[in-house]
């Protein structure tokens, strides 16, 4: 199985090879096609399994862009939102989206505690499709209105067994409040506990199960 078998844009691919990836590890290859399909997921993967790009590619291929250079929120609603645990993932996923998006023209933010909201509220006034959040972090921006997020189109939720470790569910509830109902999720964790399953139940419509 090679990445160009994947139906990944031209774009997509050359970031691939840019980061001299030859193949798709089992997570990828398994979650790609139904993402790409629109289906929602229910991920069992561990990190290190290379399952961010597991669901970062196939993320962006559906963000096919609208050509469209104006800074503004309003031009540039949020379009995915990655909901992780803590900021060292925030950081990492943001990161990736970077690196596998690099050259699609999509715009992406990372907000998260332990630093100032000043600067993050710069980056989302100018507008940005796709956003990686810590769940407290995001609602702090909700609250101080920078952000809307009626045009989501994609949520994931990434380690949310850590989540709700973290104590983080009614936050999340909150966020699926404000979110469209009408979306794509996906939802990856390392465990599936009975919290876990209840949750999945609540956010994804007929999921594809894949584990690895
Ligand atoms: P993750 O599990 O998403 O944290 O990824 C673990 C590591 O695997 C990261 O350093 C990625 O850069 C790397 N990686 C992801 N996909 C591939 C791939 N298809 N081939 C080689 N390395 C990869």
């Amino acid at each position: 199985m090679s990445f160009a078998q994947l139906n990944l844009s031209t774009e997509i691919l050359r970031a691939i090879a840019d980061q001299g990836y030859t193949e798709p590890t089992p997570i990828q290859a398994q979650a790609i096609p139904p993402i790409l399909e629109g289906r929602d997921i229910m991920g069992a993967a561990q990190t290190g399994t290379g399952k961010t790009a597991g669901f970062t590619l196939p993320m962006l291929n559906r963000l096919q862009p609208e050509a469209n250079t104006s800074a503004s929120p309003a031009r540039h609603p949020i379009r995915a939102l990655i909901l992780v645990p803590t900021r060292e993932l925030a950081i990492q996923v943001y990161e990736s989206v970077k690196a596998y998006g690099k050259y699609m023209p999509l715009r992406c933010a990372a907000v998260y505690g332990g630093m100032d909201m000043e600067p993050q509220t710069r980056a989302l006034r100018t507008g940005v499709e796709i956003l990686v959040a810590t769940p407290g972090r995001l609602l702090d921006h909700i609250q101080q209105k920078t952000m809307n997020l009626s045009k989501v189109e994609i949520l994931v939720l990434d380690e949310a067994d850590r989540m709700l470790d973290m104590g983080f569910l009614p936050d999340i509830k909150r966020i699926l409040g404000l979110i469209p109902e009408q979306r794509q999720s996906l939802l990856f964790s390392a465990t599936f506990s009975e919290e876990i399953k209840k949750l999945a139940n609540k956010l994804l419509k007929d999921p594809i199960l894949i584990e690895a």
